[in-house]
């Protein structure tokens, strides 16, 4: 059966979202694959998919218990033969669903790393035909990573194991490149596709603030946002319980959720936010869990979280539904002392070996320094968290604090006529750094060897700094207006897009640092 097919067939859907045709392919062809995705792009289709094309089993490794459950639920009520094998399941249950699986009873298996040594399921394993294991969460694999597993670096002693070598695909919501390059060698991908996408959420904007009074601020923009619905995330209960009440206090409609709360409170504040009855949920990092609430407007952390993960996921609970969302960080130099006491004090994961624990408090430090540069940067708050998790950008998203402060929208269309007429006459045959040299009529032996001196656009960009031209130059690239090649030496060349600028005339513009009188960026300067 097709891919469009099964995806109609078995879930109901008509169309796959950015990315997915893609790994889906990738896998079909026997590639390994590793998708970067952010939680709710709809990874599980990236391998449920070709898991049904597949003539074997797929065998899914997933640390998450509930979701194990979950997921085989809704493939079982799709019509799919799946289960699952975690400590959940009694020996008697185990054994049972080992045997159905030996006869052939199911198309998609899910496994908790812990399980996979069990003696009867590895035996199982290798007796049976695999064409592919699943690495869900695989950012479990790296120290690098949030929430370390040891178990996970099992998985590629039972890859080794197998009599014949599946697909392996990975996936995860975070991965920074030195998680990627961990996932990549401790699983053992051999020359994986890599696809790192939908990260960027348009609808939201950032905002940084560093108040002397968080509190403030807080019910500042909260009087300013009468009819809104948001969450405010604490480090701490009792920074919960303070803001809370003092808001309360205030006259706001809020609630409060963290984990020292009954079961019971804890599910009647949950409701009372989920059901608009409560405008404002006051918590700690222990809400929002598998909560999908689409009309959520403003996501204000109170405290600076321990990393970038947390912050973009905690934050992206904004604006579910697409329209316009506020993101804001309220910083102070306190938080970062307060996340460094809770990474060295943390000393009981997993029963880590002491030195194992060392190196992973060791990148927890260094994940702390990247989110308090997130605090501090001048330059696009966007463009920092992409670049973070590894996605193309494109410099200025005009819709952050730091944006909206240092940077201007610009006409370029002039200088981008410019560069692609230059481009054409050199006819596309150079790269970047040469384009920028003819355009500002560089008088250097390699220019004039060439005889680029003679032609048409040679030196009508003199008095334009190199950096704003390379900028634009990138800007035509990821506008798809221009393309490098995949050389060694990567030249430029005119991709279709350039006739709407060459011929029709288009307008372009771009966000660009903010000049003052005497032409310095106050970007830089600030
Ligand atoms: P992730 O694992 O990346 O967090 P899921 O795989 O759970 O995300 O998918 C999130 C939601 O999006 C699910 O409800 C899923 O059914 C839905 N979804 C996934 N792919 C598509 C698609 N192509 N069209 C419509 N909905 C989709
Ligand atoms: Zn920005």
């Amino acid at each position: 059966m097709l891919k469009n097919q099964i995806l109609k067939q078995y879930f109901g859907y008509d169309t796959f979202r950015e990315g997915q045709a893609e790994m889906i392919d990738s896998i079909l062809n026997g590639r390994d694959v590793l998708g970067i995705m952010p939680t709710g792009a709809g990874k599980s289709l990236c391998f449920q998919v070709p898991a049904l094309v597949f003539s074997g089993i797929t065998l899914v490794v997933s640390p998450l218990i509930s979701l194990m459950r979950d997921q085989v639920q809704a493939l079982v009520a799709n019509g799919i033969p799946a289960a699952f094998i975690n400590s959940t399941l009694s020996s008697a249950q185990t054994a049972k669903a080992i045997d159905n699986a030996r006869n052939n009873k199911y198309k998609i298996i899910y496994a908790a790393p812990e399980r996979l040594d069990l003696p009867e399921f590895l035996e199982f394993l290798q007796r049976s035909d695999i064409s592919m294991v699943t690495v869900d969460e695989a950012h479990c694999v790296s120290q690098w990573g949030q929430n370390f597993r040891p178990s996970y670096l099992k998985i590629r002693d039972v890859i080794e194991k197998l009599p014949k070598r599946p697909v392996i695909s990975a996936f995860t919501a975070t991965a920074t490149s030195e998680v990627k390059e961990d996932i990549i060698r401790l699983l053992s991908l051999s020359e994986p596709g890599v696809l790192i996408t939908g990260f960027n959420r348009e609808n939201l904007s950032f905002e940084v603030k560093k108040p002397a009074d968080k509190y403030r601020t807080v019910i500042t923009y909260l009087k300013e946002n009468p009819d809104k619905s948001g969450i405010i995330y604490c480090s701490t209960r009792k920074t919960v319980e303070e803001v809370c009440s003092r808001l309360i206090g205030d006259g706001f409609n809020a609630t409060r959720y963290h984990a020292g709360l009954t079961e019971e409170e804890r599910t009647r504040n949950q409701d009372d936010f989920l059901y608009d009855r409560k405008a404002v949920m006051v918590a700690t990092n222990a809400f929002g869990m598998g909560i999908d609430k689409s009309n959520v407007a403003f996501v204000i952390h109170y405290n600076m979280p321990k990393n970038l993960e947390s912050y973009y996921q905690e934050a992206g609970r904004a604006g579910r539904d697409g329209t316009p969302a506020e993101c804001i960080l309220l910083y102070g130099g306190q938080d970062v002392i307060t996340n460094q006491l809770l990474i060295d004090s943390a000393n009981d994961r997993d029963e880590m070996e002491p030195k194992m624990l060392e190196l992973v408090k060791e990148k927890e430090r260094e994940r702390l320094k990247k989110m308090t540069y997130y605090c501090h940067t001048s330059d696009c708050l966007r463009e920092y968290i992409l670049k973070y998790f590894g996605e193309r950008t494109v410099g200025f998203c005009g819709n952050c604090s730091n944006c909206n402060d240092n940077f201007e929208k610009t006409d370029i269309t002039e200088q981008a006529q410019m560069i692609l007429s230059c481009i054409a006459r050199l006819k596309e045959r150079f790269g970047i750094k040469m384009v920028i040299d003819t355009l500002r009529g560089s008088k250097s032996e390699k220019v004039l060897k060439l005889g680029l001196d003679k032609i048409k656009t040679y030196g009508i960009m003199s008095g334009v700094p190199e950096k704003r031209i390379r900028d634009i130059i990138h800007y035509l690239v990821l506008q798809e207006y221009l393309l490098l090649t995949n050389s060694e030496f990567p030249v430029v060349k005119l991709a279709a897009r350039s006739k709407e600028v060459l011929q029709d005339n288009a307008k372009l513009s771009m966000k660009m640092p903010r000049e003052n009188e005497a032409g310095n960026s106050l970007a830089k300067a600030a």
